[in-house]
């Protein structure tokens, strides 16, 4: 199975093709698709994976569709809670391990980030006694929806309207996503030495070097599972340019 995570935003056009702001903040300022459209870049970036829906030209089934036309492992979509109370709550596939430990990781991360109250992991289900967010329900791999905090909340809200505020909670929502997922495979470098890029890409900067012979571990794998991120977050390989998997 595929280990690849994808990221969608949530919101932004509804199934009349309107634009949907999803919940706005009191002042009419803040609408959720945006700042959750910040908050996803930054764990795409983190985590050097795809993102759906930042432009907000998806709607809820279409979103559904690009998760299920991808190979993916694992989605999470990002929201923004509304509704009179504070803190961080993560949505998971009830029943799924792997969607608990994912969703427990994520509002860890994102309280201790942001210093706010960590409601859980949660299920919600529907009158059918079926997963009640159509994100969690009719996506294929493990899915999980994301309320990062709450935008009718001030103090909530201070912690995410500014570029920094975004920035720490998406790289907290991947950090979580990258400890719930983490496979630790190894790796050895068989035939010459490798770069360590700050991304999973060639055009990224080199930051060091692995010679022929040195053993890693990888956490996570992005751009089709050529490349992987080294455990102890020094940067990204490219796993086919000279590597081999070895027992741990
Ligand atoms: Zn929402």
């Amino acid at each position: 199975m595929s280990r690849e995570t994808v990221i969608s935003v949530g919101h932004g056009k509804n199934q009349a093709g309107k634009y949907d702001p999803g919940a706005v903040s009191g002042d009419k300022k803040y609408h959720e698709h945006r700042i959750a459209g910040r908050i996803a870049k930054y764990a795409s970036d983190y985590l050097q994976c795809d993102l759906i829906n930042y432009d907000g030209s998806r709607n809820l089934p279409e979103r559904i569709k690009d998760v299920n036309a991808g190979d993916y492992g694992f989605a999470a979509e990002i929201h923004l809670n509304a509704g009179g109370g504070t803190g961080t709550e993560t949505f998971y596939y009830h029943g799924s391990p792997t969607g608990r430990r994912a969703a427990d990781e994520i509002c860890r991360n994102v309280s201790a980030a942001l210093n706010v109250r960590d409601r859980g992991a949660k299920t919600r289900l529907n009158a059918q006694g079926k997963d009640y967010f159509g994100f969690i329900r009719q996506t294929k791999p493990c899915a999980v929806l994301v309320e990062s905090v709450f935008i009718d909340c001030g103090s909530d809200l201070d912690k995410v309207k500014t570029e920094q505020g975004a920035k720490t909670c998406g790289e907290a929502i991947a950090k979580g996503i990258e400890n719930a997922l983490a496979e630790n495979t190894r790796y050895e470098v068989a035939e010459r030495a490798v770069c360590v890029r700050s991304g999973a890409g060639e055009e990224f900067p080199v930051r060091r070097r692995l010679l022929k012979g040195e053993k890693f571990t990888v956490t996570v794998t992005a751009k089709r599972g050529r490349w992987g991120k080294l455990d102890d977050g020094s940067g990204w390989v490219n796993l086919e340019s000279g590597c081999r998997r070895v027992k741990k």
